[in-house]
């Protein structure tokens, strides 16, 4: 989300005639995005901004602004530390951001916009930021949820969807830059709602209207996750079937104090529809270990529910307390360092022990796979995903073209030899 954020703040300065430097060292304005989820996004912040303070010693024009969240959740602490700092905006400021370094340039010390807003939705930018044939597209900002641990409601506001015809017009934008995969993004898909259209409709309009070769998204809330939006993926090609569904955790007690809205059998019973409807689904989660309160046996039931769904690849935290947050304010940050890095560590360890087992199964299954990149590790061998969101490698086919750029793109169906906890590898096979 926040590379789609830079990407609208890269178009608002192109709009104002400025140009992108090439290096950092040449740069006259620098921009940190931030995230505010957990403590360690605000230390790597930090960080980086200490380590800016040479080139600002450099060129006494140097503008440095802190966007995003950790923006919005500190504003103008941030400007009691001694950081190299000028500039404070959080994300529903965008649009101000050339009008706030002119007042830089003009002499101002410290400026700062931090205004949230019910209606800031960026429509008109459409920033088209690619990743080689991907592209992310936010279709909706803020979250109405409150979940108690979430600094996400403070510091992006309350939610908003962007116009269908806007989100269709810039991914058909994509795709004529030779996008052949969107991934929708929004901090709750499910709660989409622009006049008559919801999330399943403004599915159903892209697969439509364009053509995208294949659709993603994330994330849904488990609490109302939409029936048809599971019939649209089982019938749909174009529409990836891996679901993002975070737990976050799977005692019914932590879960109500973290403001869920679903206990552990309503959340096992929405894996089980979507599991008979799509057999080959993938399901991933984000988990949080440590929330207050949270005994040893709670987070059993954490690890029972992981074992249970068999994801097939879990981010997990251990909790970390965030200002202005429910949980901050009702709950005490009682269990001891010590005790969460134990529990992330045994949760660590089951993910992976799951995610391997699960790779191990696909040994055989052959699958359609669009391919995405050259692997990390060699030019010779192609990735790409499987329509159920799995990432495959796989030397480039012999006996055509060796050059990885007549591939990327392409979807051709490759057959999986081996597996570890993180990657499947296979052979090209002919369609
Ligand atoms: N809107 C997304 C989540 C965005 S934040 C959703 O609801 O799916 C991404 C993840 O960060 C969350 O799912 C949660 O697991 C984690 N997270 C959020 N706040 C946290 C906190 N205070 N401590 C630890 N992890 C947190
Ligand atoms: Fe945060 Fe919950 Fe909203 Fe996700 S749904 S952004 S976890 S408040």
């Amino acid at each position: 989300m926040n590379e789609y954020d830079s990407g609208i703040v890269r178009e608002l300065f192109k709009k104002e005639n400025y140009e992108s430097a090439t290096t950092i060292e040449d740069s006259d304005i620098i921009f940190l995005n931030t995230c505010a989820v957990r403590e360690n996004a605000h230390a790597k912040i930090y960080g980086r901004l200490q380590s800016l303070g040479y080139l600002k010693k450099k060129n006494p024009n140097l503008v440095i602004g802190v966007l995003g969240c950790m923006a919005q959740n500190l504003g103008e602490d941030l400007f009691h530390q001694e950081l190299p700092l000028d500039l404070i905006v959080g994300p529903d400021n965008y649009r101000n951001l050339p009008e706030l370094i002119k007042k830089i340039r003009g002499g101002e010390r410290d400026v700062q916009l931090t205004r949230l807003s019910k209606l800031e939705t960026y429509d008109e930018l459409e920033p088209k930021v690619i990743n080689g044939i991907q592209a992310f597209v936010t279709i909706m900002r803020g979250c109405n949820n409150f979940c108690t641990f979430c600094v996400v409601p403070y510091t992006r506001g309350r939610e908003r969807s962007r116009e269908p015809e806007s989100i269709i017009r810039e991914i058909q934008g994509l795709i004529d830059l030779g996008v052949k995969q969107v991934t929708l993004l929004g901090q709750n898909v499910n709660s989409y709602a622009h006049e008559h259209s919801d999330f399943a409709v403004l599915v159903e309009e892209i697969l439509k209207q364009t053509k995208i070769e294949r659709l993603r998204f994330t994330s849904p809330h488990p609490k109302d996750f939409p029936t048809h939006l599971i019939d649209l993926m089982a019938g749909e090609e174009r529409f990836s079937s891996q679901i993002h569904m975070p737990l976050q955790a799977g005692n019914d007690k932590v879960l109500r104090d973290m403001k869920r809205s679903y206990t552990q059998r309503e959340y096992l019973d929405v894996v089980d529809m979507i599991r008979k409807k799509i057999p080959d689904v993938g399901i991933t989660s984000d988990i949080i270990v440590g929330f207050p309160g949270e005994t040893r046996e709670e987070f059993q039931e954490t690890l029972k529910v992981v074992k249970e769904v068999g994801y097939d690849m879990s981010y997990m935290f251990k909790y970390s307390e965030r200002e202005g947050t429910i949980a901050k304010r009702k709950f005490i940050d009682d269990v001891p360092e010590e005790e969460k890095s134990q529990r992330l560590i045994e949760l660590v360890d089951l993910q992976t022990k799951i995610s391997h087992e699960r790779n191990n199964s696909k040994i055989g299954t052959t699958f359609d796979v669009l391919i995405e990149n050259t692997s990390k590790k060699s030019k010779l061998e192609l990735c790409g995903r499987s329509h159920c969101g799995r990432m495959i490698v796989f030397p480039i086919p012999s006996g055509e073209s060796s050059d990885p750029k007549d591939w990327i793109g392409k979807t051709i169906p490759v057959q999986v030899e081996s597996a570890s906890s993180a990657t499947l590898r296979g052979k090209a096979v002919r369609g």
